[in-house]
């Protein structure tokens, strides 16, 4: 079985660009420059150098002795949580301005549903000095205000989309508009393994730094490379792509990817996209998706912004088609009562989105001497109101 990409930008029957004419040039000069660019060793010895210095990595690997206690396994954390503006979603970000960088481009763009890519995005544009558009949904800059001020101190312009339900995938119509009216001096920063071929493949190998470092760090504390399972919430899928990438082809690592139930699959708030998802096209990839009878996108909830994308990118659905990773989906009650487990066990407050993996735990009972990564994407400052609205703190 083969999970990498094809030449026609497909993972099995999923992937590939479908996007408009005006498009093509822009997508096509990406497609065959990116893998040149990543290949290099100048942009690897800078990507490695900014991944270093300037996120934090590598990020530990760390073992959590009382979690393994409570739960009779020996569990590692991986944590993304501690990188530079607080999640995964940087290592992705300063990859593709690095390629935005090479192809010339001197304007970026990006959209962003919870405000966290936007973030990444133009904190990279800070460093960088590129000019830096985010569109975002009217709604979601209502109720995102942090990271939209965020945004603002890092010099982006915040721009609403206002069209249709004003969030995520209007804010998407907008980005794409600009990229057709702007083509030759800008680059669109997409913030997960979703999109047209080939960003999918792109933000993966970006991501992939992740399982690199749990292999080295994991063969140093137990002698081997392979845990036994590597678990991952899955919005889009970045993290969970960049956890998952090196053990792929590795039949005997348990692949678990943990998607939003929110409030109960079938109560018709949710983001269970596998459970719940047809295939159709959204943001140009084939993918499994959420749609009503007649094809329309229907809004996805989860109680963590991170998590409610209706689509998950075309790698995870070929994951979940052949069956080589696990889909399990995790409420919003589940995924709250086990980040406030990982505080009182382990003094670590972590992203909602991270907590829905952590939930796997409660779920699921694993052997004594299995080996469980789980990955900790984030750190949960970002969802403090919610935990507090939750709790009643
Ligand atoms: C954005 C985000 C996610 C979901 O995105 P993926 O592309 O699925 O990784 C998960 N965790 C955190 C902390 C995030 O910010």
């Amino acid at each position: 079985m083969n999970y990498q990409v094809n030449e026609n930008g497909f993972y099995g029957d999923f992937g590939g660009a479908f996007i408009p004419e005006m498009l093509y040039p822009n997508v096509e000069e990406l497609r065959q420059n990116y893998l040149n660019y990543i290949n290099d060793a100048d942009f690897q010895s800078e990507f490695q150098q900014l991944l270093k210095d300037y996120v934090g990595r590598p990020t530990p690997l760390y073992f959590a002795k009382r979690l393994s206690e409570k739960y009779n396994t020996k569990i590692y954390l991986k944590r993304e949580d501690l990188c530079h503006t607080g999640a995964h979603k940087i290592n992705n970000t300063i990859g593709q301005i690095l390629v935005a960088k090479r192809l010339g481009k001197t304007r970026i763009i990006a959209e962003t549903g919870a405000g966290q890519h936007g973030v990444a995005t133009a904190t990279v544009c800070a460093l960088m000095g590129m000019e830096c558009i985010v569109y975002m949904g009217e709604i979601d800059i209502q109720r995102q205000a942090p990271n939209v001020a965020r945004m603002k101190m890092l010099g982006a312009e915040v721009r609403p989309a206002t069209s249709g339900s004003k969030t995520l995938k209007d804010a998407t119509n907008e980005a794409i508009r600009d990229w057709i009216n702007n083509p030759t001096n800008t680059y669109y920063i997409i913030g997960s393994v979703v999109g047209p071929h080939p960003y999918p493949d792109m933000v993966a190998r970006f991501q992939s730094i992740i399982s690199d470092e749990i292999k080295q760090q994991l063969f140093k504390k137990e002698g081997r490379k392979s845990p036994d399972y590597v678990i991952a919430c899955v919005g889009g899928g970045s993290n969970a792509a960049g956890a998952f990438y090196h053990f792929l082809n590795d039949e005997n690592v348990k692949l678990i990817a943990v998607e939003a139930a929110g409030k109960g699959i079938d109560s018709g708030e949710s983001a269970a996209t596998s459970v719940l998802g047809k295939i159709g096209i959204i943001h140009g990839s084939k993918t499994l998706l959420m749609q009503s009878e007649d094809g329309q996108i229907t809004e996805p909830y989860s109680i963590s912004a991170g998590l409610d994308y209706p689509g998950i990118g075309p790698l995870h659905a070929h994951l979940f088609d052949t069956q080589r990773a696990e889909f399990i989906a995790i409420t919003d009650n589940e995924a709250m009562q086990s980040g406030l487990n990982l505080c009182n066990t382990e003094g670590i407050i972590p992203a909602i989105e991270s907590a829905h993996a952590l939930a796997v735990l409660e779920t699921r009972k694993f052997k004594e001497n299995d080996i469980v990564v789980i990955n900790l994407s984030g750190r949960g400052d970002k969802d403090l109101n919610t935990y507090i609205d939750y709790f009643n703190f």
